[in-house]
């Protein structure tokens, strides 16, 4: 029997040629996407309890499903935080509960069933963090090699995910793009099944599931908020809520709340401005990593979820997110990473101006949690202030360690390193050790020579120290 669903360009309808290495469309570019035949969804029943799996018909099929319990997750009604507001109904969808505390459970769940039931013994991913943890985590159970192409700045929580469940951690630039055009290189390189949320259809076909979830626990809300990076998840979401029209399981459909930051706002100006495509920007500066998505491949199917369903779209800044983030945890338990956080932090802004009335439902899907990230540790005062620890430090390590066996040179140490960086970040790797009175230099002949003083070796001896508690 054929399947109810085809594997098509979202922009050129062009038919994919297969399934399996998943990318863009060969003749425009445009991304893959799977859909669904209106007279099947209109028959499909769901059994059994609440979980990711009880959506399967409405899912690609797979062989064997592999689950760590995803999905399912609670939705709370917001008492403390929506009277705290002003908001009678305010809701919560508590994504924070999946088995690796974020909503790309559900993606990684549906890849690794994919990739395991076609073969696959390894995949690859670009990730911004909670897509690599959660994907490492559906990897380990499945014995399939994982590796992960990370931006420069990661969350510390979500490193050590990927780090505890043996994946492979590579840095790559500064931003997701390059990661994403890498992960893209090595799939057709090596072969290893594309794992990457922006190329690979089955996450929106994933991260759909919690439309049908919420339809299910809640009926339709007036308002569902959610916050955006490269636009994937509120596309996602608004498939979810079209597919359940089409089927007739509902009458009408929420208005949608897209949420950015105010240093990385894409979608967001773009929206404001009328404009049908997303404001490319060169650098994005929010605490949000999640988030921080300067050029959204979704960005223009975002914009048409946000336009089709009458909805908004909003910018709320840094501090408001992580006081936000407090203010969830404050009155209703739930520790939100800034990014989710910023689902709930433009309320006040919108009950103020009248656009939002205060006994209208809103539904903020709280998407993963804040014990995997940097900004709200920090936020907290505690007293640690280890922001670049992680990536960054290792490379630091790695120097110091060169430098202990011998004296030498920034130059001939570029070399030792494999050029992996620019010999300008070594002679700054080498400027900050120096200052911090790890390393010492002096001229001979026209080099300058560093090696180890005594600070620096007390700080190796307690690296490995540390490293053997691992
Ligand atoms: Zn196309």
């Amino acid at each position: 029997m054929e399947p109810p669903y085809v594997l098509g360009c979202s922009s050129c309808h062009e038919k994919a040629p297969g399934e399996g290495s998943y990318s863009r469309c060969a003749d425009c570019g445009g991304f893959l996407e799977y859909t669904f035949d209106p007279e099947y969804l209109k028959g499909v029943q769901f059994k059994g309890p609440l979980t990711f799996w009880r959506y399967a018909p409405v899912m690609p099929r797979v062989e064997k499903a592999v689950s760590l319990g995803e999905g399912g997750t609670p939705y709370w009604k917001a008492e403390r935080l929506g009277e705290h507001l002003g908001l009678k109904n305010l809701h919560l969808k508590d994504e924070t509960r999946n088995p690796t505390s974020s909503f790309k459970d559900r993606s990684a769940a549906l890849m690794m069933s994919d990739a395991v039931g076609k073969g696959f013994d390894s995949v690859v991913c670009a990730t911004n963090g909670n897509h690599g943890a959660s994907l490492a985590a559906y990897s380990a159970k499945e014995d399939v090699s994982c590796r992960i192409l990370v931006p420069a700045d990661l969350d510390l929580g979500k490193l050590a995910q990927m780090i505890a469940s043996d994946a492979h951690v590579e840095e790559a630039g500064d931003g997701i793009d390059v990661a994403i055009e890498k992960a893209r290189k090595i799939a057709d390189e090596t072969g290893a099944y594309q794992a990457t949320t922006e190329l690979n259809p089955l996450s929106m076909e994933a991260i759909k599931t919690i439309s049908y979830e919420l339809v299910e626990q809640s009926g339709v809300p007036d308002w569902v908020a959610i916050a955006m990076g490269s636009g994937v998840t509120i596309h996602s979401l608004w498939k979810g809520f079209t597919e359940l029209e089409e089927a007739g399981k509902i009458d009408s459909k929420p208005r949608l709340i897209g949420v950015q930051a105010e240093g990385c706002a894409p979608i967001a100006d773009a929206f404001n401005k009328h404009i049908e495509e997303p404001i490319s920007l060169e650098s994005g500066d929010t605490v949000a990593t999640a988030i921080r998505v300067t050029k959204p491949m979704f960005g223009a199917a975002a914009l048409r979820a946000l336009e089709e369903s009458d909805g908004l779209s909003v910018t709320v800044s840094d501090s408001a997110m992580i006081d936000y983030g407090k203010e969830i945890a404050r009155h209703e338990g739930i520790f939100a990473e800034p990014a989710s956080a910023a689902s709930v932090a433009f309320i006040p802004e919108l009950l103020e101006a009248g656009v939002i009335d205060g006994s209208d439902t809103v539904v903020s899907i709280i998407t993963s949690s804040g014990l995997k990230t940097n900004d709200i540790i920090r936020s907290l005062n505690l007293r640690r202030k280890s922001p670049g620890l992680g990536i960054r430090l290792a490379t630091k390590e790695r120097i110091l360690r060169r430098i202990a066996t011998k004296k030498t040179y920034g130059y001939a140490l570029w070399k030792e390193l494999g050029k992996a960086m620019t010999l300008g970040a070594v002679y700054q790797h080498l400027s900050d050790l120096e200052s911090r009175g790890l390393v010492a230099s002096s001229a001979e002949g026209k080099r300058r020579y560093h090696e180890l003083t005594e600070k620096g070796r007390k700080v190796l001896d307690a690296l490995e120290d540390l490293q053997s508690l691992m």
